[in-house]
């Protein structure tokens, strides 16, 4: 059998959004030559992105999902392509249930995995957060005014990531899942859910692609150096 080695891109860092770097350097059409799964969100934070099977899916805040064109671009994201390497069947746990649940019986607290959840759901809340507009602010005042979604009995798709607690900064530590319901009737970053039966699906990462906007002056000018950088991004993303 040949090595297991799978690789995850990841686009912009969590750490640029604190200081409001809000403004897309990558288009669609690019990021998804390196993934056809994946999360993220629009320029201006204009909403949160669902990729699921090539189809970069945008919910956003007035509860609205649209599908992302080629051309417009994402200022953070993380992608990859499928290849599955654990699989079990989800019934009746909550979000901390499930996700203690995986932990506990796959050695992967200390790597990169990606989550993909699929079935239905007694119960979703999703927050969506606000498109801003110049001057940004900074990521912890723009989560304080998000839209929350919730939602009894439905089917659809779970998709995100782990992040150890090692890379805090260029991700959120634990985990950071998006949902899409098959309807359509509801998405968005999720705050909580229930499973009632789902399958799980995981795929963890030998490698990381970090990908930087070097193109992008406002970047570069930027000073990053935060000192409560980590408290914010809990508070943000929490
Ligand atoms: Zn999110």
């Amino acid at each position: 059998m040949e090595k297991y080695e799978s690789k995850v891109f990841q686009h912009g860092t969590l750490g640029m959004l604190v200081p409001g770097l809000f403004n897309g350097t990558m288009t669609i059409e690019d990021l998804l030559k390196h993934g056809d799964w994946g999360i993220g969100t629009a320029s201006g934070l204009d909403g949160e992105m669902i990729v699921l099977d090539h189809t970069p899916y945008l919910a956003q805040s007035n509860g609205e999902i649209r599908v992302l064109k080629a051309e417009e671009k994402v200022p953070f994201a993380t992608v990859h392509f499928e290849q599955i390497k654990d699989k079990f069947t989800a019934r009746n746990l909550t979000k901390k249930e499930l996700e203690e649940h995986i932990l506990k019986t796959y050695p992967y607290k200390n790597v990169f995995f990606a989550v993909k959840i699929v079935g239905k759901f007694s119960a979703v809340k999703t927050r969506v957060v606000e498109k801003q507009t110049r001057p940004y602010k900074p990521l912890l005042a723009v989560a304080n005014e998000q839209a929350v979604f919730e939602k009894s009995d439905v089917s659809g798709t779970v998709i995100g990531y782990f992040a150890p607690k090692m890379f805090q900064g260029m991700a959120a530590p634990g985990f950071h899942l998006h949902f899409l319901a098959d309807d359509k009737s509801i998405g968005g970053h999720l705050l909580n859910f229930d499973v009632s039966e789902a399958t799980v699906y995981l795929q963890p990462f030998t490698t990381i692609d970090q990908h930087l906007p070097l193109d992008n002056q406002e970047f570069l000018d930027k000073d990053l150096d935060i000192a409560d950088m980590h408290d914010q991004i809990k508070k943000a993303e929490g």
